[in-house]
């Protein structure tokens, strides 16, 4: 079984997407099979990203031109989509993407998600489709807010049922903040470090809800397949 919500380090993440770094938060056709995105619902990320109340929707805010001077202030400037060269940026073949998907019926491009929870620990949000974009007049100026959706795709979200990904999704970004630091970055059970996911003390089956830090907690991989096991 996959388990959703794997939480990794800066590092890990990397490695899994088998790059030495990911500094930019939006990296189309990462590899042959699809882009990566970085997140963060933080209050203070430098971009408005949300996930709707739906649980399965992410909206997600284009980059900004590049800083070009210390006293540079990219915030005022729209988004841009082309460079000086003509050449596409990141939103650029974003929107391209979704062109293809909306004019020509191309299958949307597939991205895979992490979000940011503090400095260095990022968890995993799993794999969605770029179906639409808009430009919103934002304080001043125009930026882009690409639309995702949690693809249905077995290939990618295999035997996970779709209540269990929309249950997952649901854990408000505070509330992994506060387990984090209350389980100290370590399996409640065992104290292993690596291979975390946020786990509810109640599986939603049962009536559970992930909205309270009381019911979340931190497993390691071992003892995570050890309760769903329990509970199958
Ligand atoms: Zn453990």
């Amino acid at each position: 079984m996959k388990i959703r919500d794997d939480i990794l380090s800066y590092r890990e993440m990397c490695d899994t997407e088998n790059v030495q770094t990911l500094q930019r938060g939006m990296n189309f056709h990462l590899n042959n099979s699809y882009s990566v995105i970085l997140m963060s619902q933080r209050s203070n990320a430098p971009y408005s990203d949300r996930v709707h109340e739906d649980g399965i929707t992410i909206e997600y805010e284009g980059h900004d031109v590049i800083k070009k001077a210390y006293n540079h202030n990219p915030k005022y400037e729209d988004q841009p989509d082309l460079l000086s060269s003509g050449k596409l940026t990141q939103n650029g073949l974003f929107i391209k993407a979704v062109e293809k998907y909306k004019k020509e019926g191309k299958n949307p491009e597939i991205v895979k998600v992490y979000e940011k929870i503090l400095p260095g620990v990022w968890s995993l949000k799993g794999f969605f489709e770029l179906i639409d974009y808009k430009v919103v007049f934002d304080n001043g100026r125009n930026v882009f807010r690409f639309i995702l959706r949690l693809s249905k795709s077995q290939k990618y979200e295999r035997s996970l049922t779709k209540e269990e990904i929309l249950h997952t999704r649901l854990i408000p970004t505070e509330v992994k903040k506060e387990v984090w630091k209350r389980d100290n970055g370590k399996c409640v059970l065992c104290s292993e470090k690596r291979n975390l996911h946020f786990d509810h003390d109640l599986p939603f089956s049962k009536g559970g809800t992930s909205l309270s830090v009381k019911n979340v907690r931190l497993l390691c991989i071992k003892h995570n397949l050890e309760k769903s096991a329990k509970i199958q």
